[in-house]
């Protein structure tokens, strides 16, 4: 199965990836969580690409395709993945269909989350990360039981330094001119899905995810 998620900062993407993978059993490749696990190593491309990350601007395509490719090569994506957040430019999906397509292979879905940007702001304003586990919170949507505690693993939860509002209206400005090109681009070859996101509740959308996911 390769399939890949599509829509706006804060859309679900990651929560609905969850879901996925454990419904499906399909490897979750997310390109933000790479990123911002080099970033805390500090290596050589966490140090390229946490300029990036901190404003909210887009990693070059060069290197980010580099890194995905490089990713999907290895052992355990060779069943199939799910991307989350790659492509998010026309030429990083371009680079994708090349590649699959020298293994003779292709994209089975690509699902587009769709939430309206209002909405957007309020969710990524509020959302609280667990530095451990990576588990999402919402300050007010899905307070965690303890404040600024992890439900699952007790881990602290802090916020992303690109949900803040500066970043967070820089991110939703490259959405639109950079990424939203990829709904037509992929509703032309026929393996869009949309799901609608915009006041929804995760339970709702994976209702829906379920639906599109059906071959
Ligand atoms: P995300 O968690 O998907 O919102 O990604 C967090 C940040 O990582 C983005 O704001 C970008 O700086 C960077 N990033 C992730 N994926 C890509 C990509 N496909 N192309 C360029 N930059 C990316």
């Amino acid at each position: 199965m390769h399939v890949v998620l599509l829509g706006p900062p804060g859309a679900g993407k990651g929560t609905q990836a969850q879901r996925i993978r454990e419904r499906f059993g399909v490897r979750h490749v997310s390109t933000g969580s790479m990123f911002r696990d080099a970033a805390r190593r500090n290596d050589e491309l966490g140090q390229t690409v946490k300029p990036y990350l901190e404003s909210g601007g887009l990693v070059p395509d060069e290197l980010v395709i580099r890194v995905v490719l490089a990713r999907l090569g290895e052992p355990d994506c060779a069943d199939g993945w799910m991307l989350d957040g790659f492509p998010r430019t026309v030429p990083q999906a371009e680079a994708l269909d090349e590649a699959l397509a020298a293994g003779g292979e292709s994209l089975d879905k690509v699902l587009l989350i769709a939430v309206d940007d209002a909405e957007i702001v309020g969710r990524l304003s509020g959302r609280r990360v667990c530095a451990a586990c990576g588990e999402s919170f919402h300050v007010e949507f899905v307070p965690p039981k303890v404040e600024g505690v992890c439900d699952g693993c007790g881990g602290r939860l802090e916020q992303r330094v690109d949900d803040r509002p500066e970043a967070i209206e820089r991110r939703l400005e490259k959405y639109h001119r950079d990424t939203a090109p990829l709904i037509p681009y992929y509703d032309r070859r026929g393996v869009l899905v949309r799901v609608e996101g915009t006041s929804r509740t995760p339970d709702e959308v994976s209702e829906q995810v379920r639906e599109a996911m059906q071959p």
